[in-house]
């Protein structure tokens, strides 16, 4: 990319940052503007308070990126599958201005056509057993696999990488942050291509509806689970349209090893959720991993096409439909929300599986959000 235009994107990225940043800072005083909803936020991060003239997408996409914790999932240690490692290929995108085994610049801005590594470090690419435009092309992928889950809609026109050193993953409004955590090198030489869709996949549920804020947040139950699904879901696509994004036979090995690894580390703590004795808490992420891998393990069984219909039982045009979440919501009402959603959007009666995970069920609510549900999405 030259120069010139190079300068232009930089601009109107930090422009679009420095506004956000500037409207978040001018709304940080929510008390005074009692009519308009305040946002809560995960864990212990600032507060956010997005007034009804903002459009949904910037404003999900603010508040999603100042409520939005560091991941902090553990490392897995696993083994290196022998055929991954002879997959590298020399980088064939020019912005690198580099050849393998020349070094690589320290830092690189490299454009996909809905991906933008921002001043990142070189040696992410340099420790890759993936090529630089194999990355790009998954991560392109990924971002339309997104915006397919999504109905088309997509909370930025392509999604901003940026480099935060102390970071593993988390999200920013125009894309995701990642850090040396979640290098390849820490990886097996594998890109983090789960903790990059995973990143993404709040974004676009954040960064798409304010409903969805209302039903998931705060909390990591929907947040998280969600985001988890999200990025499976990406990984299904891909597998399924190969040739349409272009993936090679080695990357689609990357893909399989740093996503089989995710389903083992979900599986696993899905097990510990049963080892512990079901201790349903939609404060706690284990709750939510529990949630996670069933959901997973629906679409693996009946397809992953139901995901979409979940996907649009977040929607921003529920809102009016429900009343439930005009208070904030409990863990009980997100529980029920979700079994709710799940049973109408794969046409099953998901209760007895969650009651089996002592999960809380309203039955009124359960029966409301159904019928609205399985008449808004068929
Ligand atoms: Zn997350």
């Amino acid at each position: 990319m030259n120069n010139a235009r190079r300068a232009s994107l930089l601009l109107i990225a930090s422009g679009l940052v420095s506004l956000i940043g500037l409207y978040l800072i001018v709304r940080g005083d929510g008390e005074e503007h009692a009519s308009e909803q305040s946002l809560p936020s995960r864990a212990s991060e600032v507060a956010v308070s997005v007034p009804s003239e903002v459009p949904p997408q910037v404003a999900a996409a603010a508040a999603a990126a100042a409520s939005t914790t560091p991941e902090a999932r553990p490392t897995a240690t696993v083994t290196q599958p022998a055929d991954a490692v002879t997959a590298t290929s020399p980088p064939t995108v020019a912005a690198a201005t580099s050849v393998a085994r020349t070094p690589v610049p320290e830092r690189v801005s490299i454009e996909g056509t809905y991906t933008r590594f921002e001043d990142f470090p070189g040696r992410f690419f340099e420790e890759s057993v993936v090529s630089i435009d194999q990355i790009i092309k998954v991560l392109d992928a990924q971002f339309q696999s997104l915006r397919k889950l999504h109905g088309g809609i997509a909370p930025y026109p392509a999604c901003l990488i940026e480099y935060d050193a102390t970071h593993y993953g988390s999200t920013t409004p125009l894309g995701i942050r990642l850090g040396d955590a979640a290098f390849p090198s820490r990886n097996g030489g594998h890109p983090r291509w789960e903790v990059m869709a995973h990143e993404q996949g709040h974004n676009f549920f954040g960064g798409t509806s304010r409903f969805y804020y209302f039903v998931a947040v705060p909390g990591p139950l929907l947040q998280e689970s969600l985001a988890v699904l999200s990025a499976f879901y990406t990984y299904a696509d891909l597998k399924a349209n190969q040739q349409t994004y272009g993936l090679t036979t080695a990357t689609m090995e990357s893909l399989a090893f740093d996503f089989g690894n995710g389903r083992a580390y979900q599986e696993g703590r899905y097990r510990e959720y049963l080892r512990l004795g079901r201790p349903f808490n939609d404060a706690d992420v284990l709750t939510s991993q529990a949630l996670d891998f069933k959901m997973i393990s629906y679409a693996e069984q009946y397809g992953w096409a139901n995901i979409e219909r979940l996907a649009r039982a977040f929607s921003d045009g529920l809102a009016s439909r429900f009343t439930f979440q005009a208070d904030g919501v409990t863990g009980q009402e997100q529980s029920t929300y979700i079994v709710a959603a799940l049973s109408a959007a794969f046409g099953r009666d998901f209760r007895v599986d969650f009651h089996e995970l002592n999960f809380p069920i309203d039955p009124q609510l359960f029966s409301t959000v159904f019928q609205v549900l399985a008449a808004y999405l068929s």
